[in-house]
C-alpha cells in the first residue's frame, strides 16, 4: 500500500492547477474518483438536499492507514504520485493532491477508514469544518474502506453557495456524474440514494449481457435497443462499446460518453472523428449517441491539462483521430438490414419495461452474442481485429462496384425473364421454407411511394425513391473510389442556357467534373452543352441534374474543394439518378431494390438519415387489432 505524502513544490507547480469545487456534482466526482483509485468494488451514496445538506460516500477499498488520515485533507498531498515520471504515467484518476483539502475547506467534512493494511482492528476518523481541521484522531466503528461525509456544502462561502440552483438540478448533475463514472467501471457496484429514496441501484457487471443492462440501465433501453456494439483494436489502440444507429439520432449532444483509460473526456478531436464518421449517415443538426471507450498505453496521452481533468492531449492525434474516424466509419457502414431486424426481434420478446425503481430491479434486452470480423482499409489494415458483437448475425458482403446492382437507375431495359422466374421461384419457397431474405419478398405497391413486403417477421415497408437515393450514392462513392465513375456519351448532346456565373464555373471546373462523370462544355458566354453523364444516371433528368450540380460547385468554389465536396456532388446525382415517387414498380423490380438493400452499406438511412425502411411485426400488428388480448 503506497503511503500519502506531500508533494515537492517543484512538482505541485506542474500540475495543471484550479478550483474543483463548484457545486455538489464536483465533489461527489472527486470523491467517487478517490472510491475507485482505492480499489473499491462498492460504493455507496447518500445524498440530502441535492447534496448541499450531505454527501456521504462510502467504499470497501484500501482505506487510509491512521498517521495518513490528516495529511490525506492536506493540499498536494497524494499517494498517487511521488516524482514527475510518475505524472507522465498516470494510471490513477486522481493525482492532483488538492480535492479533499478543497473540499474541507468549504464544508463539515469527516472521514473515517479503516485500512487493509492496519493491524489493529479499529477505524480511525478526523473532522474539519471550513479552514479549522482538529488535529485529533479518534477511534470510530467501520468496516474496511473509507466513508467521507461532506455536510453544509459552502457554509463558510455564502457568494457559492449563492450560485447553487434548486436541489432538483444540482441533484440532476450529481446523478450525470454518478452515471458517468458508473460507465466507466462496470466492475464496481454502485447505489445512490437522494433524501432516503433509491434512485440507482447498479450491481457489478462482468458479462457482456450484464454490462449492456448497465448500460440500458444508464442510458435508457432504447440506446441499447438501437444500438451497435464493437470492439476494434489497430497500432495498439483498441476502442470499444456502443453506438447508435444513425436512425436513433439526437437533437442534443446529450447521451455521448467518451473514455479514455477509464476517464470521461471531452474532446474536440474526438468529437470531430465521431461527427465525421457520421456525416454521411445522420440527419443535418442531429446527433449521434454513443457510449465508447478508448484505450490505449498512458505514456500516449497527457490527462494532466485541466484541473477537473476533463480534457487531454493525445501525444499523436493524427493518429487518434484517424484511429476513431476508421472505426466507426466501418462500424456504421457494416449495418445491414438483417442487423437490425436481429435487433427488433429479440427485443420484440423480450424488453419488458425497463425501470430502476426502489431496489432497482433489472431487466434489459436478452442479446444473441454473435462475432463477425470486417476489415479496416489503408494504415490499420492487417493488425486490427474487429467484431461487432451484440445484435448482429451474418457477415457483411462487400460491395462491388464494378458488379452493378440489377435494380439500375432508370429501369432502361425490361426484367429479364428469367430473373422473373427466379423471383417467382424464390416467392414459392417463401411459402413452405424459412429461408426468407432480411427484407423479404415484395407484395405490393402502396401509392407509388411505398414498397410492402413480407418477411419473416411480419411486414416490411419501404420509402423506395430513400432507398434506391442511399444505394445509387454508395455505388457513384466506390466506384469514384476505385476505377472511377462510369461515364457515357449522350447520344444527341444537350445544350442548356445558363447564367454567365455558371458557364464560368463549368468551364473552370470542367476537369473536376468530368472525374464525377458529368462532360460539360461551354458553347457560348450563357450556355453550355453536357456531352456525357455517369451510366448509373441514364434514366436522370439531365438538365436538371447538371443545374443542380453547377449551383452545389457555384456554392462550394474552388475545385481544391470540390474535391473535399465531392460526396455531397455525388449525393445530389444519386438523388436525381432515383426512382421517383409515382413510379409503377414489378414485382421484380421492387424485389430486386429489397435485394439490393440487403447488399448495400448504410442502406438503412437515405442520404439525409431519415429511415428507408421500418418493420411492423406480426406481433405489432396483432397488438393492433388487438387479437389474442
Ligand atoms: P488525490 O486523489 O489527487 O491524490 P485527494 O485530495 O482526492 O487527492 O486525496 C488525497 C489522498 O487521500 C489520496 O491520494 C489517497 O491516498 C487518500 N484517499 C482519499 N480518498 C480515499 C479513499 N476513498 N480511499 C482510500 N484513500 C483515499
Ligand atoms: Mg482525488
Amino acid at each position: 500500500m503506497t503511503r500519502i505524502a506531500l508533494l515537492s513544490q517543484r512538482l505541485a507547480n506542474q500540475i495543471a492547477a484550479g478550483e474543483v469545487v463548484e457545486r455538489p456534482a464536483s465533489v461527489v466526482k472527486e470523491l467517487l474518483e478517490n472510491c475507485l483509485d482505492a480499489g473499491a468494488d462498492r460504493v455507496e451514496i447518500d445524498i440530502e438536499q441535492g447534496g448541499s445538506k450531505l454527501i456521504r460516500i462510502r467504499d470497501n477499498g484500501a482505506g487510509i492507514v491512521k498517521d495518513d488520515l490528516g495529511l490525506a485533507l492536506s493540499r498536494h498531498a497524494t499517494s498517487k504520485i511521488a516524482n514527475l515520471d510518475d505524472l507522465e504515467n498516470i494510471a490513477s484518476l486522481g493525482f492532483r493532491g488538492e480535492a479533499l483539502a478543497s473540499i474541507c475547506s468549504v464544508s463539515r467534512l469527516e472521514l473515517i477508514s479503516r485500512a487493509r493494511a492496519a493491524t489493529d482492528e479499529t477505524a480511525w476518523r478526523v473532522e474539519a469544518e471550513g479552514q479549522e481541521m482538529s488535529t485529533a484522531v479518534s477511534p470510530a466503528a467501520h468496516p474496511q474502506g473509507t466513508t467521507v461525509e461532506v455536510r453544509d456544502l459552502f457554509f463558510n462561502t455564502p457568494a457559492r453557495k449563492k450560485f447553487l440552483r434548486t436541489e432538483k438540478t444540482e441533484f440532476d448533475r450529481l446523478e450525470e456524474v454518478v452515471k458517468r463514472l458508473a460507465l466507466s467501471r462496470f466492475d464496481v457496484a454502485f447505489s445512490l440514494r437522494h433524501n432516503q429514496r433509491v434512485i440507482q441501484h447498479l450491481h457489478a457487471a462482468l458479462s457482456v449481457q450484464e454490462q449492456q443492462r448497465r448500460v440500458a440501465l444508464v442510458c435508457g433501453p432504447a440506446f441499447v435497443e438501437n444500438s451497435i456494439q464493437i470492439d476494434i483494436e489497430a497500432s495498439g489502440l483498441r476502442l470499444w462499446g456502443w453506438v447508435s444507429l444513425p436512425t436513433f439520432s439526437r437533437s442534443q449532444a446529450d447521451l455521448q460518453y467518451f473514455y479514455v483509460n477509464g476517464r470521461i473526456i471531452r474532446d474536440k478531436l474526438v468529437s470531430h472523428a465521431v461527427k465525421q464518421a457520421y456525416q454521411d449517415v445522420l440527419f443535418h443538426g442531429r446527433h449521434p449517441a454513443f457510449v465508447l471507450y478508448l484505450e490505449l498505453q498512458p505514456a500516449l496521452v497527457d490527462v494532466n491539462v485541466h484541473p477537473t481533468k476533463h480534457e487531454v492531449r493525445f501525444r499523436d492525434g493524427r493518429l487518434v483521430h484517424d484511429f476513431l474516424f476508421r472505426a466507426l466509419h466501418k462500424a456504421l457502414a457494416s449495418v445491414r438490414p438483417q442487423d437490425r431486424l436481429g435487433a427488433e426481434a429479440i427485443n420484440g420478446e423480450s424488453v419488458n419495461g425497463e425501470s430502476v425503481n426502489g431496489e432497482g430491479v433489472v431487466s434489459a434486452p436478452g442479446y444473441a452474442s454473435v462475432e463477425r470480423s470486417a476489415e479496416l482499409t489503408g494504415d490499420f489494415a492487417g493488425q486490427e481485429r474487429i467484431s461487432f458483437a451484440g445484435t448482429f448475425g451474418s457477415s457483411p458482403t462487400p460491395l462491388q462496384s464494378n458488379q452493378f446492382s440489377s435494380f439500375s437507375a432508370g429501369y432502361s431495359g425490361p426484367v429479364s425473364q428469367q430473373r422473373v422466374a427466379e423471383q417467382v421461384a424464390a416467392y414459392a419457397r417463401l411459402q413452405n421454407d424459412d429461408d426468407v431474405p432480411p427484407l423479404g419478398f415484395a407484395i405490393a405497391q402502396l401509392h407509388g411511394i411505398y414498397i410492402l413486403a413480407q418477411n419473416a417477421q411480419g411486414l416490411i415497408i419501404v420509402d423506395m425513391h430513400a432507398a434506391h437515393e442511399r444505394i445509387t450514392y454508395e455505388h457513384m462513392k466506390s466506384a469514384c473510389q476505385s476505377e472511377g465513375i462510369k461515364a457515357q456519351p449522350l447520344l444527341v448532346p444537350l445544350s442548356i442556357a445558363v447564367s454567365q456565373a455558371e458557364a464560368d464555373c463549368a468551364e473552370q471546373q470542367a476537369e473536376a467534373l468530368l472525374a464525377l462523370g458529368v462532360g460539360i462544355e461551354r458553347a457560348a458566354a450563357e450556355s453550355i452543352v453536357v456531352r456525357q453523364i455517369p451510366v448509373i444516371l441514364a434514366g436522370a433528368n439531365i438538365e436538371q441534374l447538371v443545374r443542380d450540380v453547377l449551383s452545389d460547385v457555384l456554392e462550394h468554389g474552388s475545385s481544391e474543394r470540390i474535391r473535399n465536396y465531392q460526396d455531397e456532388l455525388l449525393a445530389t446525382m444519386a438523388c436525381h439518378g432515383s426512382v421517383r415517387a409515382n413510379r409503377q414498380l414489378s414485382i421484380a423490380e421492387m424485389n430486386a431494390l429489397l435485394r439490393d438493400m440487403e447488399r448495400t452499406e448504410r442502406s438503412g438511412q437515405c442520404n439525409h438519415g431519415r429511415p428507408t425502411w421500418v418493420l411492423q411485426s406480426l406481433d405489432q400488428l396483432d397488438k393492433l387489432f388487438l387479437r389474442g388480448q
